[in-house]
């Protein structure tokens, strides 16, 4: 019996996507390999890297001046791989602090020139997305992580920035999910393994503009001109990974886009926040307005009613639903995968719950 995924990533994928990337291990269509087995540079396989990067391009609705890459290294690699690019000696970038992911983000970057974080919500334990920050005009760029998986907060408004001010985002869990004005980004980066497809591709989405105009050296494979040069094929990419994200952007797309997406996942987490909040034993962490519609944390009352609600969700087929290591309590993940049934099944069980 598949059970219901609540997994904050690698995550649910669609059931069509895995039926037909398992047949392509088999075959790969009428090619008499398998698609593990075949050169990245033969012809059906470019085709899958140029279609995944058209899906990319018409779902962000991405002007021509953005490349869009398919890399390796994580998002994790992104942390130094964009201050490497972007930021000059003795330059400034400005940061967000908005929890684990961001954190590193900002450790990293110091290794390539001067940081300052402009908001932070480390005082309220990453509860809330920081408002009306001040960012020095000086700044190179903005960072902002737009979905903060651990602790399942979300920027719904983009900060203000002076002029000139680049803006970087990770979107590494809500990617794809809702409509957004790409457009006003200069960087975009995401791990593949929530709302993309399997672990080991990370998608970059660059202003080719805002590339090569810093004096370091860059090592030939951290330097976003080498893939962008060569089309993400300067060495061998991440065939499969690519190749299922392909898959799901085509389903993103038959599903009715962007805009379906976000009906479908305000809609999920409208469900599970009314319910948490109903309930008396169990609360929502963060604060409502900046609630992530992708991850839901939340915690119960006490350390006996949290261990009996997992135990009860877990006999009753739902997986992942614990909360990150670093926080506790629980989080529900529910991207665009997700079907509302498997939302309702755990509502049912909250519900249900009374201890
Ligand atoms: N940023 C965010 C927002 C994440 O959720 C994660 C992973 N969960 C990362 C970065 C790190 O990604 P990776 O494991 O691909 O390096």
């Amino acid at each position: 019996m598949k059970k219901h995924n609540f997994s904050a990533g690698p995550a649910i994928l669609p059931a069509t996507v895995l039926a037909e990337a398992a047949e392509a291990v088999k075959e790969f269509g009428q090619e008499g390999l398998s698609i593990l087995e075949m050169s990245h540079r033969s012809k059906p396989i470019t085709a899958v890297v140029d279609e995944a990067r058209d899906l990319v391009r018409e779902l962000l609705e991405l002007e021509d001046d953005f490349e869009v890459l398919f890399l390796t290294g994580g998002a994790s690699s992104q942390f130094f791989m964009v201050p490497m690019n972007l930021l000059g000696e003795g330059e400034t970038a400005a940061y967000i602090d908005t929890g684990t992911w961001a954190t590193k983000a900002i450790k990293e970057a110091k290794n390539f020139g001067e940081v300052v974080v402009v908001g932070s919500s480390a005082d309220k334990d990453y509860t809330y997305i920081p408002k009306a920050c001040q960012i020095p005009a000086h700044c190179k760029y903005l960072h902002i992580t737009t979905n903060n998986t651990v602790r399942g907060s979300q920027f719904h408004h983009l900060p203000e920035r002076p002029e000139g001010c680049l803006l970087v985002a990770d979107m590494s869990s809500d990617i794809f999910s809702r409509p957004i004005d790409a457009n006003q980004y200069d960087l975009i980066y995401a791990g593949a393994q929530k709302n993309l497809g399997p672990a080991g591709v990370t998608l970059v989405i660059v202003r080719k503009s805002i590339l090569g105009n810093i004096q370091r050296q860059i090592p030939t494979m951290l330097d976003y001109q080498t893939h962008v040069k060569k089309g993400s094929m300067f060495n061998t990419p991440p065939v499969y990974p690519i190749y299922v994200s392909m898959l799901t952007l085509r389903w993103i797309q038959g599903q009715g886009g962007l805009k379906a997406m976000q009906r479908r996942n305000k809609e999920k987490a409208d469900l599970l926040y009314q319910a948490v909040e109903a309930h008396p034993n169990f609360r929502p962490t963060v604060a409502k307005a900046d609630r992530s519609i992708m991850n839901a944390c939340f915690v119960a009352d006490t350390a006996a009613h949290e261990a009996a609600f997992l135990a009860y969700c877990e006999a009753n087929g739902i997986s992942g639903l614990k909360g990150h290591r670093s926080v506790g309590g629980f989080r529900a993940s529910m991207y665009n995968a997700m079907d509302l049934a498997s939302v309702q099944h755990l509502v049912d069980l909250l519900n249900n719950f009374k201890p």
